[in-house]
């Protein structure tokens, strides 16, 4: 098959941490020729398609079973009306595309939605999951679902093939407190349930950023690395104007952030974000308000809209020779300036992807799913990072911890070192994206595969 007749279609769980990097990874099989088509739900479909004019890539919107603004009642109700008509949805596009001039060849699909391999199959296609989140969580999540885990009890430590001992607080939090959140957890071990019958298993991260737990899946699967899926002006520069993942309406106060950054001194701010999903409670909130100001150092905290009531009252404008509050910022961009010292974060799988492509250390405070594994390597792994620690058996992390922390992270000799690493960690990312590195090579042999299938 030629590369312009290979129709592949790309499917991501509709929410930024999904679609960011499968968006990107859909731009890296363009920029080869491929014809991507990406399926998004219709709140999505626009800012994205006006972005992607450089690698053209097809936008079909279906439906998720949601009129736009119209909220499902709760996460269990949402997954299955998404489950019930995405899949029918999915089933009708592929039919359509096959009557027109893009008869799809092969689908990648969002490994928590692997149902879609169900349908594909049923019309002849073949597919590849992709995994959005590291491949040690990966493999937590595939031992529990086989059952093959004893959840540790506390001060007790977990054991897996070619991972570090872990201890509960290190465990994806649905595994470590299965009864948070029983349908994200099936959600997440459901990814399990077919990935045999897939054509190999793409997941977002690096050989050498995770490589013995990659050495041990790649002797049991097809596993492909492909990561890390950040725009290639930040990696490896060789899709050029891909500078941004192409969810522009979000990217609010650019310009504010930037030109604030631009009048700090080199390493000097410390950025604050947790995402797009986390919320933190209000005690919580208050403790990093009080944390950042007692640090005494310049911070840029994204606080979104429906969060900013958290605030302690009069706090934006008592910090404000400090600091700058924006409801959401251009994190690439502001990750790469010369003026941040540190990053804050949450620890959600991009964020921290982005931060170790960039070099920036990181003040680790987890909040749910995959954070506290990903936490737990950027400060013990890779020692990128420094990790908060809750004080109170609320889980509250104190002001005085906080400031703390910062100041590691920002002065210490522990800063110094995780700056090295993270220079190391930054080169490395970059290897592995450039031609010839350990992901490239694994995206060519990927579009080969689907070529001759
Ligand atoms: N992000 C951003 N601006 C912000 C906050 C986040 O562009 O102000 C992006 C960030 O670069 C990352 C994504 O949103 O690509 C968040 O994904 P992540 O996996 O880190 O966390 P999640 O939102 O899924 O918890």
């Amino acid at each position: 098959m030629e590369r312009s007749d290979a129709y592949i279609l790309v499917f991501p769980y509709p929410t930024p941490g999904h679609i960011n990097p499968m968006l990107q990874f859909s731009k890296r099989l363009a920029s080869m020729g491929l014809r991507v088509t990406l399926v998004t739900t219709q709140p999505n479909t626009k800012p994205i398609e006006e972005a992607q004019s450089n690698y053209p890539i097809h936008i079909e919107p279906i439906s998720d079973g949601f009129q736009p603004g119209e909220k499902a009642q709760s996460v269990e109700a949402y997954l299955e009306k998404f489950q019930k008509v995405a899949s029918q949805s999915l089933a009708q596009l592929v039919e359509k595309l096959a009557r027109s001039k893009r008869p799809i060849k092969f689908i990648v699909y969002d490994s928590v939605m692997p149902w879609a391999l169900d349908t594909a199959q049923e019309l002849g296609l073949d597919g590849a999951p992709f995994y959005t989140q590291s491949c040690a969580v990966s493999a937590i999540y595939y031992h529990v679902s086989q059952g093959m885990m004893k959840i540790p009890i506390e001060g007790k430590t977990a054991s897996f093939p070619s991972m570090p001992l872990l201890g509960i607080n290190d465990l994806p939090s649905f595994i470590s407190d299965m009864d948070s959140y029983p349908s994200l957890l099936r959600l997440v071990l459901g990814r399990f349930s077919n990935f045999r019958k897939a054509k190999c298993l793409l997941i977002n991260t690096f050989d050498m950023l995770e490589a013995e737990v990659v050495k041990w899946m790649g002797s049991q699967w097809p596993v492909k690395t492909i990561g890390p899926t950040i725009p290639s002006m930040y990696l490896d520069k060789r899709l050029e104007d891909d500078k941004d993942y192409g969810l522009s309406p979000l990217n609010l106060n650019v310009d504010a952030c930037i030109t604030w950054l631009d009048a700090r001194d080199i390493g000097s701010v410390v950025y604050v974000s947790f995402g797009s999903l986390a919320s933190l409670g209000e005690e919580q909130m208050e403790e990093l308000a009080w944390g950042l100001k007692r640090s005494k150092g310049y911070f840029l905290w994204v606080v979104r809209e429906l969060e900013e009531q958290k605030l302690p009252s009069n706090f934006i404008e008592n910090t404000a020779d400090k600091g700058l509050v924006v409801s959401w910022c251009p994190q690439l961009d502001v990750l790469a300036h010369k003026a941040v010292g540190c990053f804050m974060t949450h620890c959600g799988w991009n964020s921290t992807l982005e931060a170790l492509s960039l070099g920036v250390p990181m003040v680790v405070m987890p909040q749910w799913t995959d954070q506290m594994t990903n936490a737990k390597f950027v400060a013990d792994v890779w020692g990128v990072g420094v990790r908060v620690k809750a004080s109170d058996e609320k889980g509250i992390v104190k002001r005085e911890e906080i400031e703390e922390c910062i100041r590691e992270a920002m002065e210490g000799e522990r800063g110094k070192e995780m700056k090295r690493n993270a220079e190391r960690w930054k080169e490395l990312a970059k290897e592995a994206a450039t031609e010839g590195g350990s992901s490239d090579k694994n995206i060519e042999e990927f579009v080969k595969e689907i070529l001759c299938s």
